[in-house]
């Protein structure tokens, strides 16, 4: 996540995650999941902008850009996309306000935010922004509080929210809000296709079966480390796959297309609908994303790993 500051506005650019590794171990009496996720930031992101407003509201301007890179947004919007809420439905919204209820704040804020990462896709674009949200309020409002204790705001937001503010690769643990960054390591190269349709996290834990015995994350995490692009393609697994497919059929053909590419792996990103493929560098993914596009399969982009 990148911060920085105009002469009135506070701007951060809030980017996309890939799952590289999703494991279900069980279902909690509370009712969220127990899992085992291994999460990669990727440079595609939503930007939001923040400036004090001293009449004490809080307001939203959401609208869509179409690519993945920062420039001028596309109107109309990119239906693929998705549809985003607008106002107090927005996490940027619930974020903001959370953040000024409990550190007392009367100021307002007008926020604008650049939609570019596809919505419902499992790229988890809302926990993003959400994280943004309190950073840009944060810092906006100059309350100085820590990342710390902006990561215990997060989580109540959402289980990926905590995410989004540790920068980097992690493994998540718990319902996905124990974080644990992983060490710098090489950037990968991704080609991400979004199909015309999204699915609901919810209906995709519902249809999913938990690991009767769960896979181990150690062999990927080595990988990593070691900058093996072709063992981490090798590796990369999610337990909701299957399910999310049986909802969908759609993405069935995805998968299929995705198997004909000469990616060094290939897999679905958090409850999906987004598949991703690992790539052996830029120019390698740039050529594939452009043949995909070529295909219909969705909106296409290709993307590199990071902070
Ligand atoms: P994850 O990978 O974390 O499961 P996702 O990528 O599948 O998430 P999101 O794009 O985060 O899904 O959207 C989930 C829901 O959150 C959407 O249905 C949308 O209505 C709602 N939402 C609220 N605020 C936002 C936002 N700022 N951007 C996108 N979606 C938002």
């Amino acid at each position: 996540m990148l911060l920085w500051r105009t002469a009135t506005q506070v701007v951060v650019e809030a980017p996309a995650k890939l799952n590289l590794f999703f494991e279900v171990l069980g279902k909690r009496g509370d009712g969220f999941h127990e899992i085992e996720t291994l999460m990669a930031p990727i440079g595609l992101w939503d930007t939001l902008y923040f400036e004090e407003d001293r009449s004490g509201q809080i307001r939203l301007d959401c609208r869509q850009a179409i690519r993945g890179l920062p420039g001028e947004p596309i109107d109309p919007p990119d239906t693929q996309l998705g549809c985003v809420p607008e106002g107090a439905g927005n996490l940027v919204f619930r974020a903001v306000e959370l953040l000024r209820q409990r550190a007392g704040v009367r100021r307002g804020a007008a926020l604008r935010l650049v939609k570019r990462i596809p919505v419902a896709a499992g790229l988890g674009g809302g926990s993003t922004d959400a994280a943004a949200a309190l950073v840009a309020a944060n810092e906006g409002w100059r309350l100085g509080w820590s990342r710390r204790a902006l990561a215990d705001l997060a989580a109540e937001l959402g289980s990926d929210v905590p995410f989004f503010l540790s920068g980097g690769p992690a493994v998540c643990r718990g319902r996905g809000e124990r974080i644990e960054p992983l060490e710098p390591c090489r950037a990968f190269d991704f080609v991400v296709v979004r199909p015309a349709v999204g699915l609901s996290t919810a209906n995709v834990y519902k249809a999913c079966q938990p690991a009767g015995k769960p896979r181990s994350m150690v062999a990927i995490l080595d990988a990593i480390s070691k900058g093996n692009a072709a063992r981490v393609g090798r590796l990369l697994f999610n337990r909701l796959e299957p399910a999310a497919v049986a909802l969908c059929g759609e993405l069935a053909r995805l998968r299929e297309n995705m198997a004909r590419q000469d990616f060094l792996g290939y897999g679905m990103s958090g409850s999906g609908t987004c598949y991703f493929g690992l790539c052996r560098h830029t120019r390698h993914a740039r050529r594939v994303a452009g043949r995909l596009q070529a295909t219909g399969v969705g909106t296409v982009f290709a993307v590199r790993g990071s902070r």
